[in-house]
């Protein structure tokens, strides 16, 4: 494809007034469109792939942020096209890298990558046509790399690569440096990879050579953070770009063919699987879909017993960190063309997912933020058809979930947002997303406005928006709070630690209602009776699973914290006093009943007919199928408690 240059040096039509609205017609609309049909076979743009192309053709900063299967790949390859030299992208990962390439060929475009993987003699051959490139006279030649994959250690690590950029640069050959899942550079985001760290340098080389950011996910914080590591200008809104600054662009992050619903999950891990194969063969027993989880354990084990609770009828697969590449090459493979039906995966499986047609995804274990978890379900529906998001989400997988991302920065408030999201049984889950995403600011606000709806309209579908009001129970349960915190300080003071799971069976009075009360350096333990009387005014009224969702409730809102102690093979997480708990626990049982004080209110799931759901799916003409799973390890430990 030769270079248009021409398109390029005329001037944009929708100049008024030193601002530029690049979502209008330009000069070059006519190539843009002609090349985008001819080799891409696409008749019309997507979301902000106009305007993201006009401003890539202009030579600005762009950052462009559009729904995974969005298109955002577009809004630089047509670019690449109409433009003299090589367009360099960096992408994380070698099978994203390798799909993009496929798929450029195909199309009949220049395309190469540089990676680890890629042979000395193939990556010489490529390195001699980029110096070719760089040393040549005037504009494009046939034969010119258009468009150059690397990961991004060939910028970290690679000092002749990034000789060989100098050289293109000098020659006036680098059109663009293109930096796809550009979340991974921020340690704020849910995806941060190190190396991408290092593409700061950059900017720092090549002060003159335009940057695109793209990503899905990216939360004002997040954006801001990545402007900073990137060195690039503060944005300004791609319908009133001025001349100066990263010209911004954002898509609807609202997709209304997603069907979120947040589904209870049973207590034993046998019967998640077959609540799972349940919903999976009354709603979607021939659609690909995908099952993420939160360890590479998990994966196998519920790919494993998956298939076998369903008597081979789902076919399922296992992709983590450690399956060999090869073995994902052919999962990939298989279920594409449908052979595996269902991936159970960690969070490893994502980028670079090429099918549109999966109709659902399930959350084993939620995800570690609501970053994590859009993203996640998000890829689900790309072909814009119907889909399903089920989260099971059960209080305890807090604690599982607590120890693993303790660590992170952010981590604990940003697993809070995710609990947040997962115990609220009111609120819309696009109004709950949109809030979330636009927290302070105003920017991406406009991101969950529709043509349809504005950002703060209902979705109408989801879990909450289509919930019979039987299946919840919105309940003042400051008394039960106040026996909590109450029950939780007299362990506290005897030196004792209880995690989320222990303390809803101490506060009902199981096992005796007896505590371990030895603190770390006490040698020897010591079982001490809690009064119940004393302490709280008697047991804790609820059961078992009202209890942990109370609890979780108690640790979002800040009467309750965590506390961490590893060990050497894990992290035990414990429930403790949080920062608010005086507000209640300073009052009296009394006072307390006679409202004084902060009233705790929390909604917990009913089951309205035997083994029926108040859950999944949604919308009219769906199917609602996922069990109520909350009964099974409920009913029998209510049994034992007999309190
Ligand atoms: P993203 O990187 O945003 O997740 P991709 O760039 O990989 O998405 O595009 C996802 C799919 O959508 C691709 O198969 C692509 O060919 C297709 N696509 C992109 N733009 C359009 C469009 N304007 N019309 C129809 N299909 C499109
Ligand atoms: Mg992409």
């Amino acid at each position: 494809q030769p270079a248009t240059t021409a398109a390029i040096n005329g001037k944009g039509k929708a100049k008024t007034s030193g601002t530029i609205d690049y979502a209008m017609e330009f000069d070059w609309a006519p190539q843009l469109k002609g090349t985008m049909k001819k080799v891409f076979g696409i008749s019309s743009f997507r979301l902000c792939q106009q305007g993201g192309c006009n401003a890539n053709m202009d030579g600005r900063d762009v950052v462009c942020v559009m729904p995974t299967g969005g298109g955002k790949s577009l809004t630089y390859q047509l670019p690449a096209l109409l433009t003299p030299g090589c367009t360099l992208v960096i992408s994380p990962l070698i099978s994203l890298i390798t799909d993009q390439i496929l798929h450029l060929r195909e199309a009949g475009v220049e395309a190469a990558m540089l990676t680890g993987g890629t042979s000395k003699a193939l990556a010489n051959e490529i390195q001699q046509r980029l110096t070719a490139m760089a040393s040549a006279r005037g504009g494009g030649q046939q034969g010119d790399i258009k468009l150059c994959y690397v990961t991004p250690e060939k910028i970290a690590k690679s000092k002749g690569f990034m000789s060989l950029l100098r050289k293109l640069v000098e020659g006036g050959k680098l059109a663009r440096i293109v930096i796809d899942e550009a979340h991974c550079v921020s340690q704020l985001g849910h995806d941060f990879r190190p190396d991408y760290k290092k593409l700061s340098a950059l900017r720092q080389f090549f002060p003159h050579v335009p940057i695109l950011a793209l990503s899905a996910t990216c939360p004002p914080r997040v954006l801001q953070d990545i402007l900073k590591i990137l060195h690039m200008k503060p944005v300004v809104d791609g319908k009133a770009a001025p001349r100066e600054g990263t010209v911004y662009f954002s898509a609807p992050l609202y997709r209304k063919n997603l069907h979120y619903s947040v589904v209870p999950k049973p207590s034993s891990a046998k019967e998640v699987v077959s609540a799972m194969s349940q919903y999976i063969l009354q709603n979607h027993e021939h659609d690909s879909g995908i099952v993420y989880c939160l360890t590479k354990k998990d994966a196998e084990t519920v790919a494993t017993s998956l298939q076998d609770v369903s008597n081979g009828r789902i076919r399922t697969g296992v992709y983590h960190a450690d399956v060999a590449d090869g073995q994902k090459e052919g999962l990939h493979r298989q279920w594409r063309d449908g052979s595996i039906q269902v991936v159970c995966a960690t969070i490893a499986f994502g980028l670079g997912i090429d099918k549109g047609n999966v109709r659902f995804v399930l959350h084993h274990t939620m995800s570690k933020s609501l970053d994590g978890y859009y993203q996640e379900s998000g890829r689900a529906g790309r072909d814009g058809q119907d889909a399903d998001c089920l989260l099971y989400y059960r209080p305890q997988d807090a604690t599982r979930q607590s120890s693993i991302t303790c660590t992170d920065t952010d981590g604990t408030a940003k697993l809070h947002d995710m609990l947040r999201f997962a115990q609220d049984m009111q609120e819309c889950r696009k109004i709950l997303f949109a809030k979330y995403f636009s927290a302070s600011s105003d920017l991406s606000m406009t991101s969950w406005t529709t043509e349809e709806s504005s950002a703060m309209d209902k979705c109408g579908h989801c879990d909450n928006c289509t919930r019979a009001p039987e299946t919840i129970e919105h309940k003042d349960v400051t008394i039960e709070a106040w026996q909590i915190l109450k029950i939780l300080e007299a362990v506290d003071a005897q030196g004792g630690r209880q995690t989320i799971a222990g303390l809803s069976d101490l506060a009902r009075g199981l096992g005796g209602g007896s505590f371990e009360a030895s603190g770390k350096r006490k040698k020897s333990k010591e079982k001490v009776q809690l009064d119940y009387d004393a302490v709280a005014g008697g047991k804790v009224g609820l059961s078992k699973d009202d209890i942990e969702t109370l609890t979780v409730q108690l640790l979002v809102s800040r009467y309750l914290g965590e506390a961490f102690s590893s060990t050497a093979y894990t992290v035990n997480v414990y429930v403790i006093p949080g920062e608010l708990a005086l507000r209640l626990t300073r009052l009296t049982r009394a006072e307390v009943v006679h409202g004084n004080g902060p009233r705790i209110h929390c909604s917990f799931k009913r089951q309205t007919r035997k083994g029926k759901a108040s859950a999944a799916g949604a919308g009219t003409k769906r199917k609602t199928a996922a069990r109520d799973g909350g009964d099974g390890g409920d009913v029998s430990v209510a049994t034992v408690a007999g309190s």
